[in-house]
């Protein structure tokens, strides 16, 4: 669908300005087109042997290993991540094909015993799923649906965001290479609110899956109402950095810019509120400073580059709104000239109500406040609309366990900020959204349970 028309949408390399490529977007009645195609497909492609089906996911999945510089490049020049990032993101989908390549030959139902015959539950692809991805992890988030989703039986057609639909366009070639039949896994570039919505409102798509903002996601759960489809929706976030007197300050201090500021804090994950205990909230701002001003962001090509710029203008001015007026505690560097650049920044916030504090910024700002003891950390971390993810710093382990149970949040680690593991389940509560990704039962949440009877009479 990648066209050098002159009547596509340009999308533009976020670190220099410059048109990187023009890609004509479906129209309406293209993107139903496709979907009918998937459905068509998924006749056949619901009885390919689990075997079969395992091989070509792994042999998606070798493909894909094979183009991990490409496909890098493409993120970089498109999207403004670092080189390192796009790396490991490009190897991310490799990973989650090559973990849900395993589910084909186990999506075990289960024999239950019952009177008067054999009872077998049997677990059913659903149809054709529809895949929204957002621009701020083009590839792994696209991964996440359509690795399961393909793995279960299904048919798969997928939206990128307008601004970065690059990789996404070439992974679907990949899928092909490795001999994906057509109308297996689709591509459709193009508006939101035509394919994303013909999504919604075409009634072969049996599931969406929804990656973007809380905004976009209650009208895609109103819409999917209307047909009683399922949905999964992974939201936005504000997520905690709980930082106790007793723990590990340096080390706390030291990860907590890059738990914020990788990918320019565009990540639903980002601990972008810092919690710290009143008795050492001074020493950890002192351990804090040096490394929010050592971020490096720069070209995002560079080896050493932890950050690159901001989507677009647009969102740089979003964050930029939430900046003015508020106390800027300190800020690293941002290099000049072309680009939608934005320095790492660190705020003080004076209450939760600040807008800094509650909004979810989608930038490299970093707001902190402090608390007094456990119960009013637990209160302030949970002061919020959203929980996606978040991390808690002690050496007690008593305490971190039951902060660990009293905050409200999908995902936590303790004295670490790893979020996303594709061996684990992935998603939010509140307005964070709904349902689960990775983890061992992903495949399952494509799939219908059946149940099926059998009268063992004579
Ligand atoms: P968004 O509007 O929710 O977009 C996400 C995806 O949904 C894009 O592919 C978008 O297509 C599509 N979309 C938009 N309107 C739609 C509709 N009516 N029906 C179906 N699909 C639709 O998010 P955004 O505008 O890019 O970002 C706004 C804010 O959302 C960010 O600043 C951030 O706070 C939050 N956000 C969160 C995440 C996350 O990972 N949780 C990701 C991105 C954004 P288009 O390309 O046409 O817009
Ligand atoms: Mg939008």
């Amino acid at each position: 669908m990648a066209s050098n028309a002159s009547s596509g949408t340009r999308v533009v390399n976020p670190a220099t300005e410059q048109q990187v490529a023009e890609v004509a977007g479906c129209d309406a009645a293209q993107a139903a087109a496709a979907i009918d195609r998937a459905a068509r497909a998924f006749e056949a492609w619901q009885r390919v042997a689990p075997g079969d089906r395992a091989r070509l996911l792994r042999r998606f999945a070798s493909i894909v290993d094979d183009h991990i510089e490409e496909l890098a490049g493409i993120e970089v020049a498109n999207s403004g991540h670092t080189i390192s990032n796009a790396r490991w993101e490009a190897g991310n989908v490799r990973d989650v094909l090559d973990y849900y390549a395993g589910a084909p030959e186990r999506l075990a139902g289960r024999q239950i015993p019952v009177p008067g015959g054999l009872d077998v539950t049997i677990r059913e692809p659903l149809g054709v799923v529809g895949i929204i991805v957002p621009w701020n992890f083009p590839m792994p988030i696209a991964g996440w649906g359509f690795g399961p989703a393909l793995a279960a039986g299904n048919t798969v057609v997928l939206k990128p965001a307008q601004l970065t639909p690059l990789s996404a366009l070439r992974l679907a070639e990949l899928g092909r290479a490795a001999g994906l039949p057509d109308g297996v896994f689709t591509v459709l570039p193009g508006k939101g609110s035509v394919v994303g919505a013909a999504f919604v409102a075409h009634p072969a798509v049996r599931k969406i899956c929804f990656t973007g903002s809380t905004e976009v996601g209650r009208q895609i759960m109103a819409g999917c109402a209307a047909q009683v489809k399922r949905l999964t929706l992974e939201l936005g976030g504000k997520s905690a950095n709980i930082v106790f007197a007793d723990a590990d300050l340096a080390k706390a201090a030291a990860s907590a810019p890059a738990a914020v500021f990788d990918n320019a804090g565009q990540d639903c994950c980002a601990r972008s509120r810092i919690l710290v205990q009143g008795s050492v909230y001074e020493h950890f701002l002192e351990l804090l400073e040096p490394a929010v001003r050592a971020f490096r962001c720069e070209d995002p090509q560079l080896p050493s580059a932890q950050m690159g710029p901001l989507i677009s203008a647009g969102q740089r001015a979003t964050v930029e709104s939430y900046v003015d007026g508020a106390e800027v505690a300190f800020r690293g560097t941002a290099p000049d000239g072309k680009g939608y650049w934005y320095p790492p920044t660190a705020l003080l916030a004076h209450s939760t109500q600040d807008r800094h504090w509650r909004e979810e910024i989608f930038g490299p700002v970093v707001s902190v406040l402090p608390f007094t003891d456990e119960a009013d950390a637990v209160a302030k971390a949970n002061d919020t609309e959203y929980g996606l993810s978040g991390s808690i710093w002690t050496r007690d382990v008593g305490r971190a366990v039951r902060v660990a149970r009293g905050v409200q949040s999908g995902n936590l680690s303790v004295n670490s900020n790893a979020s996303v593991r594709y061996w684990t389940p992935f998603g939010g509560v509140k307005q964070s959204g709904l349902g689960r990704e990775l983890g061992p039962d992903a495949p399952l949440a494509f799939t219908e349970t059946k149940n099926v009877f059998i009268s063992t009479e004579d």
